[in-house]
């Protein structure tokens, strides 16, 4: 019996490699030339996408592989991050710089103002798309920053990991490669910037971070997803109707810093010293994280009507999470803006630059409405 089915393992054996001999492409130099109506047309160029790294979790470095928290944000350079993804070269001809090495915690208004510059000159070149690898706890300001400043229908992306790249199941690498091919796809070109993570397209104005520790912790809650990578391929199901990028009338290639904006919280009883101490600083405009629909506190509204007629432009946001802040009488009255759906860390951004060009508070609530 078992002579039998060694016989038969033997038979089948031979029968394979036969038949994929003979499947075997015709190798070089080989006498019988390929007809040349079956010769392979040359292969496309591919794109050149363009990483530029930032730090954050995708380049952490921790002791060991099981250690997932507590590691060292912003270690590995952008050359190791490509090195650990030989296929990368698989789908782009790709390019490096090291724009910082932070933890995300630490972004500020200087390295954006430097990102979005980079980027806009590297896509007015022969870039096909870029990626800004990124810590996650800042990049949904990061990404919708670079939503209204860059001039390009070029595809930009961010990403990062939530996991060390020293980690068992690091999620780095293959969130690197799907936001390169995401980048270096013209099916992406238009979509504005962008934040992938998990197979996820996320459009830059509704991302937001959801979970301290989980890898899927991406989301652009009730709006959704803009589409999926499958197979290395963008999929898009939506788009957004928000203007952004080539539509967008920001621009920051001449400034080297923006307004200051600073952003206050809303909670039951909250005490004046925190805002009496941002007012006294005299910052350009205030963004409240208010309760609910954007509702101020008896106790914040005096203060911030005495601001905005002092000229610091107040805008009411949520810290709700979802859903738009509506405009009421008393806004008209205050001469309050409301941030729509946007959170309050986006409203900062939007407001900073909307501030780069008016400080007339109707206008600013028509940016409001438009991006
Ligand atoms: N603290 C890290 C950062 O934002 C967290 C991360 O990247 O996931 O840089």
């Amino acid at each position: 019996m078992k002579n039998t089915s060694f016989l038969l393992l033997c038979l089948s054996c031979v029968l394979i490699l036969s038949i994929s001999a003979a499947a075997a492409p015709q190798q070089p130099g080989a006498a019988t030339p390929q007809p040349a109506a079956t010769a392979q047309p040359p292969k496309a160029a591919k794109p050149k996408v363009s990483i530029l790294a930032t730090g954050g979790t995708i380049a952490g470095s921790a002791a060991s592989a099981t250690q997932l928290t507590g590691y060292k944000p912003g270690e590995l350079t952008v050359e190791q991050l490509i090195a650990a993804v030989p296929s990368l070269k698989d789908f782009a001809d790709i390019a490096a710089e090291q724009i910082a090495n932070i933890d995300s915690s630490d972004m500020t208004v200087d390295i954006w103002l430097k990102l979005a510059k980079r980027i806009n000159a590297l896509l007015a070149g022969d870039t096909s798309g870029v990626v800004v690898t990124h810590g996650t706890d800042t990049q949904e300001e990061t990404v919708y920053f670079l939503n209204l400043t860059i001039k390009s229908p070029k595809p930009v992306v961010t990403v990062g990991a939530m996991r060390p790249a020293t980690a068992l199941s690091a999620d780095g690498p293959l969130n690197l490669l799907q936001a390169v091919s995401v980048a270096g796809s013209d099916n992406a070109r238009g979509k504005g910037a962008m934040l992938i993570m998990n197979g996820q397209i996320n459009g830059a104005r509704e991302v937001t971070k959801t979970n301290t520790l989980q890898p899927e912790t991406f989301r652009s809650n009730d709006m959704g997803f803009l589409g999926y990578v499958v197979n290395n391929k963008p999929v898009f199901y939506r788009g957004s109707l928000r203007k952004h990028t080539t539509e967008a009338e920001f621009d920051i290639s001449k400034l080297d810093r923006l307004p200051k904006v600073e952003i206050i919280y809303g909670y039951a009883d909250a005490g004046l010293e925190a805002l009496n101490g941002i007012i006294a600083a005299n910052p350009a405009g205030i963004v409240v994280a208010g309760v609910g629909n954007g509702t101020l506190s008896g106790a914040y509204r005096k203060p911030l009507e005495e601001a905005a007629k002092k000229g610091i432009v107040v805008v009411r946001a949520s810290r709700v999470g979802t859903g738009p802040v509506t405009r009421d009488s008393t806004d008209d009255a205050a001469g309050f803006v409301v941030s729509d759906s946007l959170n309050a860390q986006k409203a900062r951004i939007l407001l900073m630059l909307a501030l780069t060009k008016t400080k007339d508070v109707k206008d600013v609530q028509r940016i409001f409405d438009t991006y």
